[in-house]
Formats: C-alpha cells, sequence, structure tokens
C-alpha cells in the first residue's frame, strides 16, 4: 500500500473532529513529501533536530507537532516553528518554552503530558499535579505559552481492556479540568494501534505513524 492509499483510508475513518497527526519520524523527506503531496498537513516528530531539518526542506504550511519528550536546552531549535508540543511534563519546561517563543514573539500552544500507563515510564504528570500546575501564579507569567489539552500514551500490551480504561482515565481527567479551564480543547490519544479505541474513549487528535508509513526501521542514530 502506498502512503497516500494509507492516508485516505484512515482518513475516511476518522470523525470530522478528530485531528490526524502523520507521526513521520526516522522517515526520508520523500516519504513526507508523499505524504504532504496526498493532501496531509500536520506532522508528527520525536527529535527536535530531525524535526528542524525536515521544516528546513519541506512547504512551510506544514503544522509541525512535537510528540516526543524534549529536553530543554534544545527547545530553541524549534522555537520558531513548533505548532503544538505534546509532551510538556514540567513548569521548568514551560518556563523554557516560553523564554525561546518570546525571541519569535510568538505563542506556543501546550499539551500536559498525563501518565496514564502503568508500566514505569518515566514522564508524564498525574492528574493532581496537572490541575496544579494550571492554577498557578507561575503559569500565569509565562505569555509565549498556551496549554490547550492533554496528552497520554496507553501501556503497550494486548489488552484492549487495559488500554480502554487508560484512555477513559485521561478523557475523565480532561473534562473535570475543562470545567475549570475552558481553554484546553485537544485530547491527544491513539496511535497505530489502538487510535480507534482511543477514538471511542473520546480522543480529538490521533497520532499515527507506522499505519501511514509502514514500520520503522531504526538504526544506532535513532
Ligand atoms: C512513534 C509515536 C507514535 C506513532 O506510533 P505508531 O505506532 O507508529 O503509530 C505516536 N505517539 C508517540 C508519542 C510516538 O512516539
Amino acid at each position: 500500500m502506498s502512503i497516500a492509499s494509507n492516508l485516505k483510508n484512515i482518513q475516511t475513518i476518522l470523525p470530522k473532529h478528530v485531528t490526524l497527526v502523520a507521526v513521520s519520524k526516522t522517515k526520508p523527506i520523500s516519504d513526507l513529501q508523499e505524504a504532504y503531496d496526498a493532501g496531509q498537513r500536520v506532522f508528527g516528530e520525536n527529535k527536535i533536530q530531525e524535526m528542524a531539518e525536515k521544516w528546513e526542506k519541506l512547504p512551510k504550511d506544514i503544522s509541525w507537532h512535537m510528540i516526543g519528550h524534549v529536553q530543554r536546552n534544545k527547545v530553541k531549535y524549534m522555537a520558531e516553528f513548533v505548532e503544538l508540543i505534546h509532551g510538556v511534563d514540567s513548569v521548568k519546561l514551560l518556563k523554557e518554552i516560553d523564554k525561546q517563543a518570546q525571541k519569535y514573539n510568538r505563542v506556543i500552544n501546550c499539551l500536559l503530558q498525563l501518565k496514564i500507563a502503568e508500566e514505569d515510564s518515566k514522564f508524564g504528570m498525574t492528574p493532581e499535579e496537572v490541575s496544579t500546575l494550571l492554577c498557578s501564579e507561575e503559569l500565569l507569567q509565562l505569555k509565549h505559552v498556551k496549554i490547550i489539552g492533554l496528552m497520554g500514551m496507553a501501556t503497550f500490551t494486548e489488552d484492549i481492556q487495559q488500554i480502554r480504561k487508560e484512555f477513559k482515565f485521561l478523557k475523565t481527567t480532561f473534562n473535570k479540568l475543562q470545567q475549570q479551564h475552558p481553554k484546553l480543547e485537544i485530547v491527544s490519544m491513539g496511535m497505530s494501534g489502538d487510535y480507534q479505541l482511543a477514538i471511542e474513549e473520546g480522543s480529538t487528535m490521533v497520532r499515527i505513524g507506522s499505519s501511514i508509513f509502514g514500520a520503522r526501521n531504526y538504526t544506532a542514530t535513532n
């Protein structure tokens, strides 16, 4: 199957309110160009420098999403162009994003990463931490970042009930927070293996890589 037909197949089953982020990490420019030519405009990458290189080479109407864990010292390489940062998990990181966005006179949209998986992943906040951050004085000082939703990654498992439970937890947390923070609008959850489940549980943004571009071939450098 070609990239264009994979995209088309996915787009036909996605409800209108769900945004498709085409996850192009490790893939060559030619693959991204093919997706672009098929109409795709939102791309997700998990390495800042790789994303910056692709941004330089590809058409400027692409919306670039950083979906990986962000190292603070690399925020400067994407501040000029990144549209949405999915995996924000601390005030410290938000401060750096704010500082770098200010240099370009931009406001950078961010999602807070909620820890939903049971496996011992290092990243993600608890609902209490998210709530505290959203109400904090510190956040009010940051004029160049805007938190517009939550992101989560389910446990890597075949157990559908487990995955469903984790997505439900993300959506329920989102709904509670949204009552006090109406600016929250995005629920980023679902990947190639579980996006239909994620949509059933209320996802508004899915991040799909291998079902569009094929399996990734990891080498020592990625
Ligand atoms: C790689 C990645 C994806 C896409 O994974 P696929 O299984 O290839 O669809 C989605 N989200 C994040 C955070 C990723 O790192």
